[in-house]
C-alpha cells in the first residue's frame, strides 16, 4: 500500500492506541485496543475532524470564505465545525433543526461564541437540506458557500475517514483482528474498511433504530473512495465491512434504557475511559454483547475507534433526549 502522506495522515499517526482493562471482553480472553480519536483535536474531537479535513481543504482551494452545514442542538459535526472555521479562517454557517430556543444548548452555545452564524430553520423545512432550491434560497441570505450536508457525510468525509483505516493499520502493523466504529451515516465507516488492507474487517455498530439502507450507502461509499484513488496509489481493494444492528439502545440520541445507563457508568468507572451516550457508549455495548456470544475466537484483538463526541455529554441529560 502506498502511504499517503499529508496533514491529516501525520496527525493520524500521533493518535494513541491503548490497550483497555475490561473484565467484559478480557474474560473471553480478547484484547481490547481503544484508538484515542476522541484526543485528536480538543474541539473537533473524532471523527469530524477527519470528515471536514479534506472538506475545509476544498473549500479554501476553491476559493470560498464560508463554508455552511445542518445539524441538530447537540451536533457534534456543527461543533467541530464552528471551531475548525475559526481556526482556518473561514466563516461558519449551522443550519439547526428547530426553532432557536431561549436558553441554546451549551453546543450552539460554544459555537456561536466561536463565530458561527446560526440559521434556525423549522423540521420540515430542515427535511429539504440537500435540495438545490433550498440551498439556492440560504444563498440569497448568506451569500455564496461551500456547502457540506449534515455529519459531513460526503466522498471528503469518507476520504478524511480512511485516514483513520490507514493509521491502525500501520500503527499495529497487521497485528489486530477487526476494527470497530459506530455508524450513524456509516461513512466513517466506508472509509475506515477503505483505508484497511484486503484481509481485514471493519465493524459498525449502528446507532440508528431503523438502520434503513445505510448498508448500500456504506457500500457505495466505500467502493467510489477506492474508485477515486489515482492509479498511482496501490490501495489494493481495500477491507471488508460488517454492520451490526440492535445495540441502537432505543433509537438515536434517545433517553437511554436503564441497562444502558448503569452500562455507561460501570464501563466508565472500570476503564476511566469517557463515552459519549449517543455513538461510542451503544458500540462498547454491542462489544461487550458480541464477546458474550463468542463472536470473536479468543485471542482476537478487537480495536475500538473511539469517535469522540464527548462534548455531547454536557447536554445530555439523563431524564433526557439528544434528538432534538
Ligand atoms: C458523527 C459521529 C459518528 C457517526 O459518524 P458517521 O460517519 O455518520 O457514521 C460517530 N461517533 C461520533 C462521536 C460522532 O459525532
Amino acid at each position: 500500500m502506498t502511504k499517503i502522506d499529508d496533514e491529516l495522515h501525520q496527525r493520524a499517526l500521533q493518535v494513541p492506541i491503548q490497550k483497555i482493562s475490561w473484565n467484559a471482553v478480557n474474560r473471553y480472553q480478547l484484547d481490547l485496543l481503544v484508538r484515542r480519536d476522541d484526543l485528536i483535536d480538543s474541539s473537533q474531537s473524532g471523527n469530524k475532524f477527519y470528515k471536514l479535513f479534506y472538506n475545509l481543504d476544498a473549500a479554501k482551494k476553491s476559493g470560498f470564505t464560508q463554508v455552511l452545514s445542518f445539524g441538530g442542538a447537540f451536533s457534534n459535526h456543527l461543533y467541530a465545525l464552528a471551531a475548525a472555521g475559526r481556526e482556518r479562517g473561514l466563516t461558519t454557517i449551522g443550519v439547526v433543526r428547530g426553532e432557536r430556543p431561549a436558553c441554546l444548548s451549551p453546543t450552539l452555545r460554544d459555537a456561536e461564541a466561536w463565530g458561527m452564524k446560526l440559521h434556525f430553520v423549522s423540521r420540515d423545512t430542515y427535511r429539504l437540506k440537500s435540495d438545490a432550491r433550498f440551498l439556492a434560497d440560504l444563498r440569497q441570505i448568506f451569500g455564496d458557500f461551500y456547502a457540506i450536508p449534515e455529519g459531513g457525510a460526503n466522498e471528503a468525509g469518507v476520504r478524511g475517514s480512511a485516514v483513520i483505516g490507514h493509521a491502525i493499520d500501520q500503527q499495529l502493523n497487521g497485528h489486530y483482528s477487526c476494527v470497530c466504529a459506530p455508524c450513524g451515516t456509516g461513512n466513517t465507516l466506508a472509509g475506515i474498511a477503505a483505508g484497511l488492507p484486503e484481509s481485514k474487517t471493519a465493524i459498525g455498530f449502528s446507532v440508528l433504530k431503523g438502520a434503513g439502507d445505510l448498508g448500500v450507502t456504506i457500500a457505495k461509499n466505500r467502493q467510489s473512495y477506492l474508485d477515486s484513488l489515482p492509479d498511482d496509489v496501490d490501495q489494493g481493494s481495500g477491507g471488508s465491512w460488517r454492520l451490526i444492528s440492535g445495540y441502537h439502545g432505543g433509537g438515536y440520541g434517545k433517553k437511554l434504557p436503564s441497562y444502558l445507563d448503569q452500562f455507561w457508568r460501570s464501563f466508565e468507572n472500570e476503564t476511566g475511559l469517557l463515552l459519549d451516550p449517543v455513538y461510542s457508549l451503544k458500540m462498547f455495548w454491542g462489544i461487550s454483547q458480541l464477546a458474550a456470544q463468542h463472536y470473536w475466537s479468543p485471542g482476537s484483538r478487537i480495536v475500538a475507534v473511539h469517535t469522540g463526541g464527548l462534548q455531547g455529554r454536557r447536554g445530555f441529560n439523563r431524564e433526557k433526549s439528544n434528538a432534538n
